[in-house]
């Protein structure tokens, strides 16, 4: 949607991790294995491949859509940024409610084939629908028990939730409700990519 209106480009680990393995590289594989079954994807390994988007298409402005998570990915970037003489500008945190987390979660859809996820309210989907990178069955997510969720929230309160006094202190922070429409969202995400342009 940013890349649309703006014409920025806008990537995340997760789109960067299945490009690698569309394109069958070494490290494609070996992280779509460690995915699929459960694993995490090391900071180290997220980083590098950042970087290497970075340098092909951080030319002139990019987002990145959930990265950093981490402490230890916002301190790799920030050199890497200074490598790339590109200064931060703005870091916009989207505050949503357990409430909310929950109810997207119980109306996500997952591609059985390569792992995509969308929403059920994301759009007009066919009685049975497919996923459309692969074409694979799109199914809703049967992991997404509490337990599941309360591991997920718990590490995000551990790991990700310091990122917000992180960049706070280095003043480029904003935070958005994000429990209201995604229109609404957008329109605010909008404003602040504008005002900082
Ligand atoms: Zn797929």
């Amino acid at each position: 949607m940013i890349t649309r209106h703006f014409g920025i480009p806008v990537t995340s680990p997760g789109a960067i991790l299945r490009r690698e393995r569309d394109l069958g590289t070494p490290l494609g594989l070996e992280t779509a294995d460690t995915t699929q079954h459960g694993g995490l994807v090391s900071d180290k390994i997220i980083v590098e491949l950042i970087e290497d988007w970075l340098r092909l298409h951080g030319g002139h402005g990019f987002v990145f859509d959930g990265f950093p998570r981490t402490i230890p990915q916002a301190e790799s970037l920030q050199s890497i940024l200074v490598r790339h003489r590109t200064p931060l500008v703005l870091a916009i945190w989207l505050d949503v409610s357990e409430e909310t987390v929950a109810e997207r979660i119980a109306s996500r859809l997952q591609c059985q084939s390569c792992g995509f996820t969308t929403s059920l309210s994301s759009g007009n989907f066919a009685e049975r629908p497919v996923c459309p990178y692969c074409d694979g069955p799109l199914v809703r997510r049967n992991d997404d028990d509490v337990e599941v969720l309360k591991k997920r929230l718990e590490e995000f309160n551990g790991k990700t939730q310091p990122l917000a006094a992180f960049y706070e202190k280095a003043g480029v922070l904003r935070k958005i409700d994000g429990n209201r429409d995604r229109e609404t969202v957008f329109g605010d995400i909008s404003r602040l990519i504008e005002q900082s342009a």
